[in-house]
C-alpha cells in the first residue's frame, strides 16, 4: 500500500514559465518551508516565438533551482495542441488524459495547483479543463487502471493567469518576491533578456511592461491582505474553518490596505 501523499504541492503549467509568473511565489514559499513541491510543465513550448526547446529547458532548470523545487518534469503534450477532454493521442499511443492521470498517480500530491479556466491562450483554457478532469478521474480506481493506483488530492487550487478573478484566498509571498522575479527572469528568451533578440517577434511576455505588470499585480493582491506582495488563488469548494478565533489570531485578516469592491450584502 502506498503512502497517501508523495508530495505536498504539485503545480501544473501549460508552458515552461507560466508557473513562475502565476504561482512562483507559492512554489518558492512552500519550498522554503520544507514541503515537497513539484512542477509539471505540460508542454515543451515548441511553438514559442522566442527561444528553442533546448534553451527553454535550460531556462526552466535554472528557474527550478531558484524556486527550490523538489522536482520538475515535462509531460510533453503538444504545444498549441492541449486537448481539453484529453482524448488526443500522443506519439507513444497514450492519450493526453492518460499521461496526466499517470503523473498524478505517480506523484500522489496533497494539493494540486492549476490554471484558472478564464484565460487567454487556448492551451491555458484547455489545460485547465483537462487537468480538472484528470484530477477527478485519477481518483477512480477503475479509470485507466493501467496508469497507476487511484489517487485523490486533498485540494485543487486555481491560479490566476491573464484574467482577474475574485480570490478565495491570497498567499503572502513578500518573503520570496525577489526569488519569484529571479525565477521569471531566468526565462531569458521569453522576457527579452537574452541580449540577442532584436529580430525576434515581440510577444506579450517580452513587452516592456511585462515584468513590472507581475510586480504590480502581486502588490495589488498583497494590499488586499495588508502585505507588500501576494498571489491570488481560487477554490471551487467552500473552505472549512472550525476555529475562527484561533485562525484570526494566527493569521489576522485585519490590516488590508485596499478593498477592491464591496462585499455582497
Ligand atoms: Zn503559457
Amino acid at each position: 500500500m502506498k503512502e497517501m501523499f508523495d508530495c505536498d504541492l504539485l503545480a501544473f503549467a501549460p508552458h515552461p514559465d507560466d508557473a513562475e509568473i502565476c504561482c512562483g511565489g507559492l512554489l518558492a514559499s512552500m519550498s522554503a518551508k520544507g514541503y515537497q513541491v513539484g512542477l509539471v510543465d505540460m508542454t515543451l513550448g515548441e511553438c514559442s516565438s522566442r527561444g528553442t526547446v533546448a534553451i527553454r529547458q535550460d531556462e526552466a532548470k535554472n528557474a527550478s533551482e531558484i524556486l527550490g523545487l523538489t522536482f520538475r518534469i515535462n509531460a510533453e503534450l503538444p504545444d498549441c495542441g492541449i486537448s481539453a477532454d484529453g482524448s488526443a493521442i500522443l506519439p507513444d499511443g497514450e492519450s493526453q488524459i492518460e499521461r496526466i492521470v499517470r503523473i498524478i498517480r505517480r506523484h500522489r500530491p496533497q494539493t494540486v495547483a492549476l490554471p484558472c479556466q478564464s484565460t487567454r491562450h487556448p492551451d491555458h483554457r484547455a489545460a485547465s479543463e483537462l487537468l480538472t478532469r484528470a484530477i477527478f478521474l485519477a481518483g477512480l480506481r477503475n479509470f485507466k487502471s493501467h496508469c497507476g493506483e487511484a489517487h485523490t488530492a486533498l485540494q485543487t487550487i486555481y491560479y490566476q493567469m491573464r484574467f482577474a478573478f475574485r480570490p478565495s484566498f491570497i498567499v503572502d509571498i513578500t518573503a520570496v518576491a525577489e526569488q519569484k522575479m529571479a525565477a521569471i527572469r531566468a526565462h531569458k528568451t521569453q522576457f527579452g533578456l537574452d541580449g540577442n533578440n532584436s529580430e525576434l517577434p515581440a510577444t506579450l511576455a517580452s513587452s516592456a511592461l511585462s515584468l513590472s505588470s507581475v510586480i504590480a499585480r502581486d502588490s495589488y493582491y498583497g494590499m488586499m491582505i495588508g502585505c507588500p506582495s501576494g498571489e491570488p488563488y481560487l477554490v471551487k469548494n467552500v473552505l472549512r474553518l472550525d476555529d475562527p478565533c484561533e485562525y484570526f489570531k494566527q493569521c489576522p485578516g485585519k490590516g488590508a490596505l485596499f478593498f477592491p469592491d464591496e462585499l455582497t450584502g
